[in-house]
C-alpha cells in the first residue's frame, strides 16, 4: 500500500511537471510567448514587457488602416496586424487607443500610448519632436469633391474652402501642390511659416478635429473640398461625390515613438525585418492595399 501511494505521488508529480511545462492549467492566454528575450531589450521595452501591455495609438475609423467594427467592437487593419506583430514580438497583449491627427502627438507625449500607428506621415518638422522608424507604407492626398459643384481638377480649387484636419499635412500639401502647378505664386508661400489657419493666397481652409465632421462639412457647403490622404478619403467617397484628377505629395507612414526611447529602436528593426520577410506586403494584401 505504502509503495503505491509512493508511486502515485511519482506519477502525480510527474503529471504535474509536464502540464507546467506544456503551458496547461494556466490562464488563456493566447500565444504571449515572447520572440525575444527580456534581458536584451531596452529599458524602456522591458517596462513594457513587465507592464504585460503595449498601449498603442491607432486609427479607428480608416478602413485597411485601423477600423473598429462598430458593431464587434473589433479591431482590423494593416495598422492593426502590425501592431499585434509587435505585441507578440514581445510577448504582451496590445491595447488600442482611437486618435486622430489632432490628438495622437499629445497622447504619445503624455505616455497615454507607447507608439502611434495611425496612418502617422513622416515629415522633417515632425522628426525633431518624434521617432519614426522606415515607412511601412506610402499614400498621397488628394481632395474629395461633391460632383455637383464642378470642381474637377486643382485649378478648380482657386479661390475655394478646403476642409482640412487640424494637425495634419494637408493644408501645406495642397498648398505646395497648387504652387507647383503655377496656381499660386512661389513667392507667396514660405514652408517655414505656413500656417493653415491664417492662409488665404489663392485657397483657404477650415480646420475640423475629425474627419466625419468635414465630410459633414463638405454636404452641407460649409467647405468646397475635402483634403486629405486618399486612404483616409475613401469611406467618404460616396454617390455624388468624386476625387479631383490629382493625387500629390506623398505620405510615408512610420511608427511614431518618442524620441530617443528604447522602443524607437525595436520598432526600427521589426519594420525592417516585416520589410524584408514579407510580413508587411501579406498584411497589404489581406487589407486591400495592392
Ligand atoms: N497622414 C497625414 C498626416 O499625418 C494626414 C492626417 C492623418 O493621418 O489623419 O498628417
Amino acid at each position: 500500500m505504502r509503495i503505491l501511494k509512493k508511486y502515485t505521488a511519482l506519477i502525480l508529480s510527474i503529471m504535474t511537471a509536464i502540464a507546467i511545462f506544456a503551458g496547461c492549467g494556466s490562464e488563456e492566454k493566447p500565444d504571449t510567448t515572447a520572440a525575444v528575450d527580456k534581458a536584451s531589450l531596452p529599458e524602456d521595452v522591458q517596462q513594457i514587457v513587465d507592464r504585460g501591455v503595449l498601449k498603442v495609438g491607432v486609427k479607428n475609423i480608416t478602413k485597411g488602416f485601423g477600423y473598429e467594427d462598430p458593431a464587434t467592437g473589433e479591431y482590423s487593419g494593416l495598422e492593426i496586424s502590425l501592431a499585434k506583430e509587435l505585441g507578440k514580438y514581445l510577448g504582451v497583449d496590445v491595447e488600442f487607443t482611437p486618435v486622430t491627427a489632432a490628438t495622437r502627438t499629445a497622447l504619445l507625449d503624455s505616455g497615454d500610448i507607447d507608439c502611434v500607428l495611425a496612418t502617422f506621415t513622416i515629415t522633417d518638422e515632425r522628426k525633431k519632436s518624434w521617432d519614426f522608424t522606415t515607412p511601412y507604407y506610402t499614400d498621397h492626398v488628394s481632395v474629395l469633391v461633391e460632383n455637383s459643384s464642378g470642381i474637377k481638377k486643382l485649378t478648380d480649387l482657386k479661390d475655394k474652402t478646403v476642409g482640412v484636419s487640424s494637425g495634419s499635412t494637408s493644408a501645406k500639401s495642397l498648398v505646395e501642390a497648387m504652387v507647383k502647378a503655377g496656381i499660386i505664386p512661389a513667392d507667396a508661400y514660405d514652408a517655414a511659416t505656413f500656417d493653415p489657419a491664417t492662409w488665404t493666397t489663392g485657397v483657404k481652409f477650415k480646420q475640423y478635429d475629425d474627419y466625419p465632421s468635414i465630410s459633414t462639412a463638405l454636404s452641407a457647403g460649409e467647405v468646397d473640398a475635402f483634403c486629405v490622404d486618399k486612404s483616409i478619403l475613401a469611406i467618404y467617397n460616396t454617390e455624388g461625390r468624386s476625387y479631383i484628377e490629382e493625387e500629390f505629395a506623398p505620405q510615408d507612414y512610420g511608427i511614431a515613438t518618442k524620441k530617443g526611447s528604447g522602443l524607437s529602436k525595436v520598432c526600427e528593426e521589426l519594420v525592417q525585418k516585416w520589410l524584408q520577410d514579407g510580413t508587411i506586403s501579406k498584411y497589404e494584401a489581406e487589407n486591400g492595399l495592392k
